[in-house]
């Protein structure tokens, strides 16, 4: 069974390319937010010297988790900044000292797996690990079950076009991240480590099975180049050939993708909270495109900069994430934050306005959600009717927009029918 849809990957303008890093910000810009969740307990203040890594907020409620600076320096201040999610937010404004200054110094610990389970989990929750795969979600929740985990499913499919951050990773870090996924197994007492890769993906393939041989309890699966394979459930079903209700945990699966692990490589090895990420900056108008090791709180233009700017200034566009599931943003105020996997700059296209809809049912077909994204669209200013339609089980991956012959944005009406929806 076809569990995507094949699309141009648009991957070669970074993936051979070596991570660069940028670290100069002279300010950076940490949001108080924590998934989409603003209720965060302030501990710095203006003025307050705060060292990488310090904690200068924690969510409240039941995933309580800090916001740690990235920099040591000055909190100059508190201002709103846009965030990923079209909204604004308010962030620490820090000023930058340069000195990389830690409260306490670690020394890296020699081997990774030295751990129990409980300290694993308050490790992973104390260093702020959330998915870097856009969710966001807190990390430590996933390990903290009762439930036995079987298997650790590594997501390293990055199915979306353009983006190549968890691939460039991989390709540089691949005996990091195996040791990482191996430790896990142990401390959290897991049969197996699976890691998904696309099978057209043949130098990570092969650099993946020269490092694999002494690790006994991790394999390889080649997945399909589809669209969205890298779509949790599509996964899992395509894996381990099973599905689930609303968690993998119920089939004993724990799905992390490269970006994450890495994170946890840093939390183990260094004790070292996330502050930093792999973000891959690219689109045609860039002058040159490229994945980054970026701070977290860094102004998105910043890096451009740094990477030679755009090859032209007008008639460009911007998008947070990838073509599919990506939010048009007007500008380049984009700060970095750890759900940002992508900044995206592409040519302002002469695209033709929307035409009557066919009525084809291709958005329907298309759907891995198996919703019918045209109705959805039609009974918006019905929402005693939308509710069966269930538009919040759409995954907002943009297929049903990609496929439509009218041009019609049928994603956003599903997106507004899914917050409709969530209000009640
Ligand atoms: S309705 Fe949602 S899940 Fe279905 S194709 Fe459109 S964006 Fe994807
Ligand atoms: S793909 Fe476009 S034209 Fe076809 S049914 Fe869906 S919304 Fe209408």
């Amino acid at each position: 069974m076809m569990l995507g849809t094949k699309i141009p990957g648009m991957k070669k303008l970074t993936n051979t390319k070596k991570i660069g890093i940028y670290n100069k910000p002279k300010y950076v810009y940490i949001p108080l937010i924590s998934q989409n969740d603003t209720n965060i307990t302030v501990i710095a203040k203006k003025g307050d010297y705060v060292y990488k890594g310090s904690v200068i907020g924690k969510r409240k409620g039941n995933l309580r988790i800090p916001i740690h600076s990235s920099v040591s320096g000055t909190v100059v201040g508190f201002e709103e900044r846009p965030y990923l999610n079209g909204s604004v937010v308010k962030c620490a404004k820090i000023e930058n000292d340069f000195k990389e200054k830690e409260e306490v110094k670690k020394e890296p610990h020699k081997t990774l797996n030295h751990y129990t389970k409980k300290q694993f989990i308050n490790l992973i929750k104390e260093c702020g690990i959330v998915g870097l795969g856009g969710a966001g979600f807190p990390t430590y929740v996933k390990y903290d079950t009762d439930k036995p985990i079987k298997t650790l499913l590594i997501n390293a499919v990055e199915c979306e076009p353009y983006i190549t951050a968890d691939y460039a990773l991989m390709m540089e870090k691949c005996e990091e991240i195996l040791e990482t996924i191996d430790a896990i197994l142990e401390i959290c007492h897991i049969e197996e480590g699976i890691i998904a890769v696309k099978k057209n993906n043949t130098s990570l393939i092969k650099l993946i099975n020269s490092f694999i041989g002494t690790y006994l309890k991790i394999k390889l699966v080649e997945v399909p180049n589809q669209y969205p394979m890298g779509w949790e459930r599509n996964l899992i079903k395509q894996v381990k050939h099973v599905t689930y209700q609303s968690l993998p945990i119920e089939k004993g699966i724990v799905v992390n993708n490269v970006s994450t692990i890495y994170a946890i490589y840093e939390a183990l090895k260094y004790e070292r909270p996330l502050t930093e990420r792999v973000v891959t900056f690219t689109g045609e108008m860039l002058k040159e495109p490229k994945n980054v090791l970026v701070k977290l709180g860094t102004p998105a233009h910043e890096v451009i900069e740094s990477l030679g700017g755009y090859k032209r200034n007008k008639n460009i566009r911007f998008v947070a994430g990838g073509p599919m599931m990506g939010v048009a943003e007007p500008n380049d105020d984009l700060i970095v934050t750890s759900n940002l996997n992508c900044v995206l700059v592409l040519k302002e296209g002469k695209e033709s306005l929307p035409s009557e809809c066919l009525r084809c049912g291709k958005c329907v077909s298309v759907c891995p959600a198996k919703l019918s994204p045209v109705l959805i669209k039609d009974y918006l200013k019905k929402p005693e009717r939308l509710k069966e339609l269930e538009p919040n089980r759409c995954i907002e991956c943009g297929l049903c927009t990609y496929i439509c012959p009218s041009k019609i944005l049928v994603r956003e009406f599903v997106k507004e029918a899914k917050k409709k929806s969530r209000e009640g």
